[in-house]
Protein backbone atom coordinates (compact mmCIF):
# COMPACT_ATOMS: atom_id res chain seq x y z
CA UNK A 1 0.00 0.00 0.00
CA UNK A 2 1.00 3.39 -0.60
CA UNK A 3 2.54 5.23 2.14
CA UNK A 4 2.11 9.56 3.08
CA UNK A 5 4.36 11.35 5.04
CA UNK A 6 4.23 14.71 7.20
CA UNK A 7 7.47 16.09 8.46
CA UNK A 8 7.29 18.40 11.82
CA UNK A 9 9.29 20.06 13.36
CA UNK A 10 9.27 20.41 17.04
CA UNK A 11 8.84 24.19 18.55
CA UNK A 12 8.39 22.75 22.06
CA UNK A 13 9.71 19.74 23.77
CA UNK A 14 6.84 16.68 22.77
CA UNK A 15 5.36 14.14 25.30
CA UNK A 16 4.10 11.15 24.42
CA UNK A 17 4.69 9.02 27.66
CA UNK A 18 2.28 7.00 29.50
CA UNK A 19 -0.02 7.95 32.78
CA UNK A 20 2.84 6.79 35.01
CA UNK A 21 5.04 9.75 33.90
CA UNK A 22 7.22 6.92 31.41
CA UNK A 23 8.30 8.81 28.63
CA UNK A 24 11.67 7.01 27.87
CA UNK A 25 10.56 7.09 23.48
CA UNK A 26 8.61 8.69 21.30
CA UNK A 27 5.60 7.01 21.46
CA UNK A 28 2.98 6.48 18.12
CA UNK A 29 -0.03 5.55 20.42
CA UNK A 30 1.03 9.18 22.55
CA UNK A 31 0.79 10.98 18.76
CA UNK A 32 -2.22 9.19 18.01
CA UNK A 33 -4.08 9.54 21.07
CA UNK A 34 -3.78 13.72 20.13
CA UNK A 35 -4.39 13.47 17.23
CA UNK A 36 -7.52 11.86 17.63
CA UNK A 37 -8.75 14.73 20.57
CA UNK A 38 -8.29 16.94 17.68
CA UNK A 39 -9.90 15.17 15.23
CA UNK A 40 -12.94 14.72 17.97
CA UNK A 41 -13.46 18.71 18.43
CA UNK A 42 -13.28 18.66 14.56
CA UNK A 43 -16.01 16.41 13.36
CA UNK A 44 -18.23 17.91 16.20
CA UNK A 45 -17.65 21.33 15.13
CA UNK A 46 -18.28 20.50 11.79
CA UNK A 47 -21.86 19.09 13.15
CA UNK A 48 -20.62 15.15 12.82
CA UNK A 49 -20.42 12.17 15.67
CA UNK A 50 -17.47 11.73 17.89
CA UNK A 51 -17.83 9.38 20.88
CA UNK A 52 -16.10 9.89 24.22
CA UNK A 53 -13.17 7.34 23.88
CA UNK A 54 -13.16 6.42 27.79
CA UNK A 55 -16.96 5.78 27.60
CA UNK A 56 -17.99 5.04 24.58
CA UNK A 57 -20.90 2.86 23.07
CA UNK A 58 -19.06 2.00 19.47
CA UNK A 59 -18.39 -1.32 18.29
CA UNK A 60 -18.12 -3.14 15.35
CA UNK A 61 -19.76 -1.34 12.13
CA UNK A 62 -22.02 0.63 14.67
CA UNK A 63 -19.68 3.47 15.48
CA UNK A 64 -19.13 7.24 15.26
CA UNK A 65 -17.21 9.20 12.47
CA UNK A 66 -13.91 9.67 15.08
CA UNK A 67 -13.89 5.68 15.22
CA UNK A 68 -14.51 5.12 11.37
CA UNK A 69 -10.94 6.15 11.14
CA UNK A 70 -9.38 5.77 14.70
CA UNK A 71 -11.06 2.40 15.75
CA UNK A 72 -12.97 1.36 18.54
CA UNK A 73 -13.85 -2.31 19.64
CA UNK A 74 -14.44 -4.93 16.39
CA UNK A 75 -13.10 -1.92 13.89
CA UNK A 76 -9.80 -1.64 13.58
CA UNK A 77 -8.01 1.70 13.00
CA UNK A 78 -7.87 2.52 9.50
CA UNK A 79 -4.09 3.28 9.15
CA UNK A 80 -1.04 2.67 10.68
CA UNK A 81 1.75 5.33 12.11
CA UNK A 82 5.16 5.22 12.08
CA UNK A 83 7.87 7.95 13.44
CA UNK A 84 11.60 8.46 11.76
CA UNK A 85 13.84 11.18 12.86
CA UNK A 86 17.49 11.36 13.76
CA UNK A 87 17.53 11.73 17.24
CA UNK A 88 15.48 13.03 20.13
CA UNK A 89 16.93 14.35 23.04
CA UNK A 90 15.43 14.01 26.83
CA UNK A 91 15.32 18.05 27.67
CA UNK A 92 17.85 18.49 30.64
CA UNK A 93 15.59 19.11 34.23
CA UNK A 94 14.11 22.35 34.85
CA UNK A 95 11.98 22.20 37.63
CA UNK A 96 9.77 25.22 38.70
CA UNK A 97 8.08 25.77 42.31
CA UNK A 98 4.59 26.17 43.25
CA UNK A 99 3.66 29.51 45.12
CA UNK A 100 1.50 28.57 47.54
CA UNK A 101 1.82 25.51 49.49
CA UNK A 102 -0.33 22.36 48.85
CA UNK A 103 -1.38 20.02 51.98
CA UNK A 104 1.53 22.34 53.58
CA UNK A 105 4.56 22.06 51.30
CA UNK A 106 5.53 23.54 48.21
CA UNK A 107 5.16 21.09 45.27
CA UNK A 108 7.71 20.93 42.43
CA UNK A 109 6.50 20.35 38.64
CA UNK A 110 9.16 19.83 35.62
CA UNK A 111 9.63 21.11 32.41
CA UNK A 112 9.23 17.85 30.55
CA UNK A 113 9.31 15.92 27.18
CA UNK A 114 12.24 14.90 24.06
CA UNK A 115 13.49 17.27 21.50
CA UNK A 116 14.47 16.10 18.58
CA UNK A 117 17.45 16.79 15.74
CA UNK A 118 16.38 17.54 12.95
CA UNK A 119 12.59 16.69 12.13
CA UNK A 120 10.32 14.19 12.84
CA UNK A 121 8.40 12.41 9.63
CA UNK A 122 4.99 10.61 10.49
CA UNK A 123 4.60 7.94 7.81
CA UNK A 124 0.59 6.80 7.82
CA UNK A 125 0.23 3.48 6.04
CA UNK A 126 -3.46 3.24 5.31
CA UNK A 127 -4.91 -0.23 6.14
CA UNK A 128 -8.13 0.01 4.80
CA UNK A 129 -9.20 2.52 1.89
CA UNK A 130 -9.42 5.87 3.53
CA UNK A 131 -11.80 8.40 2.16
CA UNK A 132 -11.05 11.61 0.71
CA UNK A 133 -13.23 13.22 3.31
CA UNK A 134 -11.06 11.95 6.42
CA UNK A 135 -7.94 12.99 4.75
CA UNK A 136 -9.22 16.37 4.25
CA UNK A 137 -10.14 16.42 8.29
CA UNK A 138 -6.43 14.79 9.09
CA UNK A 139 -5.09 17.59 7.10
CA UNK A 140 -7.47 19.99 8.62
CA UNK A 141 -6.31 18.62 12.12
CA UNK A 142 -2.57 18.83 11.30
CA UNK A 143 -3.16 22.44 10.53
CA UNK A 144 -5.58 23.41 13.34
CA UNK A 145 -2.68 21.77 15.95
CA UNK A 146 0.23 23.85 13.57
CA UNK A 147 -0.75 27.12 13.56
CA UNK A 148 -2.75 27.59 17.34
CA UNK A 149 -2.63 24.13 19.32
CA UNK A 150 -0.10 21.38 20.02
CA UNK A 151 0.50 17.51 19.84
CA UNK A 152 1.36 15.37 22.87
CA UNK A 153 0.11 14.79 26.24
CA UNK A 154 0.93 18.01 28.65
CA UNK A 155 -0.47 20.10 26.09
CA UNK A 156 -1.84 22.34 29.13
CA UNK A 157 1.53 22.51 30.37
CA UNK A 158 3.75 23.78 27.67
CA UNK A 159 4.60 20.86 25.38
CA UNK A 160 3.76 19.95 21.70
CA UNK A 161 4.12 22.92 19.64
CA UNK A 162 5.01 21.83 15.99
CA UNK A 163 5.90 23.45 12.97
CA UNK A 164 4.66 21.40 9.84
CA UNK A 165 7.99 21.13 7.43
CA UNK A 166 6.58 19.22 4.56
CA UNK A 167 3.10 17.62 4.18
CA UNK A 168 2.12 14.84 1.86
CA UNK A 169 -0.75 13.89 2.73
CA UNK A 170 -2.94 13.66 0.09
CA UNK A 171 -6.35 16.09 -0.44
CA UNK A 172 -4.17 18.83 1.50
CA UNK A 173 -5.62 22.15 0.00
CA UNK A 174 -9.59 20.78 -0.07
CA UNK A 175 -12.41 22.15 2.45
CA UNK A 176 -14.05 20.03 4.96
CA UNK A 177 -17.41 19.48 4.61
CA UNK A 178 -20.27 20.49 6.75
CA UNK A 179 -21.82 17.32 8.57
CA UNK A 180 -25.02 16.95 9.89
CA UNK A 181 -25.51 14.77 12.95
CA UNK A 182 -26.91 14.57 16.08
CA UNK A 183 -24.36 16.40 18.54
CA UNK A 184 -23.05 15.47 22.12
CA UNK A 185 -21.64 17.62 24.98
CA UNK A 186 -17.76 16.99 24.37
CA UNK A 187 -14.98 19.30 22.99
CA UNK A 188 -16.05 20.70 19.81
CA UNK A 189 -14.39 23.17 18.06
CA UNK A 190 -16.97 25.73 17.41
CA UNK A 191 -16.28 26.16 21.21
CA UNK A 192 -12.57 26.91 21.16
CA UNK A 193 -10.70 29.79 21.12
CA UNK A 194 -7.13 30.35 20.31
CA UNK A 195 -5.02 33.43 21.07
CA UNK A 196 -1.12 34.05 20.20
CA UNK A 197 1.12 36.46 21.93
CA UNK A 198 4.44 38.19 21.74
CA UNK A 199 6.39 38.39 24.39
CA UNK A 200 9.56 40.90 24.29
CA UNK A 201 11.82 41.40 27.07
CA UNK A 202 14.19 44.16 27.38
CA UNK A 203 16.99 42.39 27.42
CA UNK A 204 18.39 39.50 25.63
CA UNK A 205 16.87 36.54 27.21
CA UNK A 206 20.53 34.22 27.47
CA UNK A 207 20.99 37.31 29.82
CA UNK A 208 17.88 37.35 31.87
CA UNK A 209 19.35 33.33 32.56
CA UNK A 210 22.69 34.36 33.33
CA UNK A 211 21.82 37.08 35.88
CA UNK A 212 18.36 34.32 36.99
CA UNK A 213 16.05 36.38 36.33
CA UNK A 214 12.70 34.45 35.99
CA UNK A 215 11.08 33.32 38.98
CA UNK A 216 11.78 29.50 39.72
CA UNK A 217 10.36 28.84 43.29
CA UNK A 218 9.32 31.24 46.40
CA UNK A 219 12.59 32.08 48.71
CA UNK A 220 10.40 30.43 51.69
CA UNK A 221 11.06 26.93 49.89
CA UNK A 222 14.72 26.14 51.14
CA UNK A 223 14.76 23.20 49.72
CA UNK A 224 14.85 23.80 46.50
CA UNK A 225 17.41 23.43 43.95
CA UNK A 226 17.75 26.13 40.45
CA UNK A 227 18.99 24.29 37.49
CA UNK A 228 19.99 27.81 35.55
CA UNK A 229 22.30 25.89 33.40
CA UNK A 230 19.64 23.79 32.14
CA UNK A 231 17.98 26.60 31.19
CA UNK A 232 20.47 28.00 29.07
CA UNK A 233 20.37 24.86 27.56
CA UNK A 234 16.78 25.05 26.80
CA UNK A 235 16.92 28.17 24.92
CA UNK A 236 20.65 27.86 23.54
CA UNK A 237 20.05 24.58 22.28
CA UNK A 238 16.40 23.47 21.77
CA UNK A 239 15.10 27.44 21.14
CA UNK A 240 12.24 27.40 23.94
CA UNK A 241 12.14 29.19 26.97
CA UNK A 242 10.48 27.01 30.07
CA UNK A 243 7.23 29.71 30.79
CA UNK A 244 4.62 27.75 30.42
CA UNK A 245 3.85 27.43 34.23
CA UNK A 246 4.39 31.32 34.88
CA UNK A 247 1.83 31.62 32.03
CA UNK A 248 -0.24 29.63 34.08
CA UNK A 249 0.04 31.03 37.75
CA UNK A 250 -1.23 34.31 35.35
CA UNK A 251 -4.13 33.03 35.00
CA UNK A 252 -5.49 31.23 37.48
CA UNK A 253 -6.62 34.02 39.10
CA UNK A 254 -8.53 35.76 36.63
CA UNK A 255 -11.21 33.14 38.45
CA UNK A 256 -11.73 33.99 41.84
CA UNK A 257 -14.75 31.21 42.12
CA UNK A 258 -12.45 28.02 43.42
CA UNK A 259 -14.97 25.54 42.20
CA UNK A 260 -15.13 26.75 38.32
CA UNK A 261 -10.96 27.74 38.48
CA UNK A 262 -10.76 23.72 39.25
CA UNK A 263 -12.70 22.61 36.30
CA UNK A 264 -10.97 25.41 34.31
CA UNK A 265 -7.56 24.83 35.46
CA UNK A 266 -8.01 21.04 36.28
CA UNK A 267 -5.95 20.05 39.13
CA UNK A 268 -2.59 20.07 38.54
CA UNK A 269 -2.83 20.52 34.95
CA UNK A 270 -5.08 17.18 34.83
CA UNK A 271 -8.34 18.02 32.68
CA UNK A 272 -7.36 21.05 32.30
CA UNK A 273 -9.92 23.36 29.50
CA UNK A 274 -7.48 25.58 29.40
CA UNK A 275 -3.67 25.36 27.55
CA UNK A 276 -0.69 27.29 27.26
CA UNK A 277 2.81 26.98 25.63
CA UNK A 278 5.99 27.67 26.33
CA UNK A 279 7.28 30.67 24.73
CA UNK A 280 9.36 29.25 21.82
CA UNK A 281 11.85 31.90 20.19
CA UNK A 282 11.39 34.41 17.46
CA UNK A 283 14.35 36.20 18.38
CA UNK A 284 17.12 36.63 21.14
CA UNK A 285 14.85 39.13 22.75
CA UNK A 286 11.56 37.71 21.77
CA UNK A 287 9.60 34.30 22.08
CA UNK A 288 6.12 33.65 20.83
CA UNK A 289 3.20 31.33 23.29
CA UNK A 290 0.14 30.19 22.38
CA UNK A 291 -3.07 30.19 24.90
CA UNK A 292 -6.53 28.36 24.16
CA UNK A 293 -8.82 26.17 25.32
CA UNK A 294 -12.85 25.44 24.77
CA UNK A 295 -15.75 25.97 26.94
CA UNK A 296 -14.43 29.01 28.96
CA UNK A 297 -17.10 31.93 29.76
CA UNK A 298 -16.77 34.72 27.90
CA UNK A 299 -16.18 37.13 31.09
CA UNK A 300 -12.96 35.58 31.43
CA UNK A 301 -11.37 35.94 27.72
CA UNK A 302 -11.02 39.71 27.97
CA UNK A 303 -9.09 39.48 31.27
CA UNK A 304 -7.12 36.79 29.89
CA UNK A 305 -6.18 38.93 26.98
CA UNK A 306 -6.41 42.71 28.47
CA UNK A 307 -4.43 41.49 32.07
CA UNK A 308 -2.03 38.93 30.79
CA UNK A 309 0.49 41.49 29.95
CA UNK A 310 0.24 43.52 34.14
CA UNK A 311 0.01 39.53 35.55
CA UNK A 312 3.11 38.49 33.61
CA UNK A 313 5.16 41.28 34.84
CA UNK A 314 4.16 40.08 38.58
CA UNK A 315 4.84 36.17 37.70
CA UNK A 316 7.63 35.81 35.55
CA UNK A 317 10.40 37.45 37.41
CA UNK A 318 11.97 36.66 40.48
CA UNK A 319 12.46 39.84 42.28
CA UNK A 320 9.61 41.94 41.26
CA UNK A 321 11.81 43.43 38.45
CA UNK A 322 10.09 44.70 35.47
CA UNK A 323 11.96 43.26 32.59
CA UNK A 324 9.50 42.88 30.24
CA UNK A 325 8.88 45.37 26.99
CA UNK A 326 5.66 44.18 26.27
CA UNK A 327 3.26 41.24 25.84
CA UNK A 328 1.13 41.77 22.56
CA UNK A 329 -1.83 39.64 21.07
CA UNK A 330 -0.44 38.90 17.94
CA UNK A 331 -3.59 36.50 17.07
CA UNK A 332 -6.92 35.27 18.04
CA UNK A 333 -9.38 33.20 16.73
CA UNK A 334 -12.54 32.07 17.81
CA UNK A 335 -12.96 28.28 16.99
CA UNK A 336 -15.96 29.11 14.66
CA UNK A 337 -14.11 31.75 12.56
CA UNK A 338 -11.27 28.66 12.42
CA UNK A 339 -14.37 26.30 11.57
CA UNK A 340 -14.92 28.48 8.68
CA UNK A 341 -11.67 28.70 7.33
CA UNK A 342 -11.48 25.35 7.38
CA UNK A 343 -14.98 25.01 5.49
ZN1 LIG B 1 -16.86 6.31 18.48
Amino acid sequence: MEQYTIKIKLLTPIWTGDADRKNTTLRETGIIGSLRWWYEALIRGLGGTACDPTNTNCNGDNHCDACELFGCTGWARKFKLETSFNYTYTIPEVWIGTREKRNNRYLKRKVDGFMSDGSIVLTFIPLKDISKNEWILLNSTFKVIEDYGAIGAHISQGSGVIKIVEDNLPYQNEKCRQLYKSKNSLASLDKFFFYKFKLKFKEDISKLINNKSFWTHTQEDNQFKDNWDNWRKLWENYDFLPIAFHIRDSLRHLENDKNKRHDIFGELGKGSKVFVSHGYKIDTKTVEFRIWGYEIDSYLLSPIKNNLESNLKQKLFSDGEDLLKNCVLKEEKSGNKLLEELK
